[in-house]
């Protein structure tokens, strides 16, 4: 599934842990999202910090 963020998208947070060793200059934090229902790697998307969407589900 594709996301307006245009971030890559991972099925589950393992999977985003998995690119994140294989990648080891990827963005640390792993952070799931609302708009795609997917996990992504990096900062908080803008509907996060705007306090439309949350980001309590991320560990
Ligand atoms: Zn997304």
């Amino acid at each position: 599934m594709t996301c307006p963020t245009g971030k890559r998208t991972f099925d589950t947070r393992a999977q985003a842990r998995t690119h994140r060793k294989r990648h080891p200059d990827a963005p640390r934090r792993a952070y799931y999202c609302h708009a795609c229902a997917g996990w992504h790697l990096g900062r908080l998307t803008r509907p996060v910090k705007h306090g439309t969407a949350t980001n309590q589900q991320a560990p």
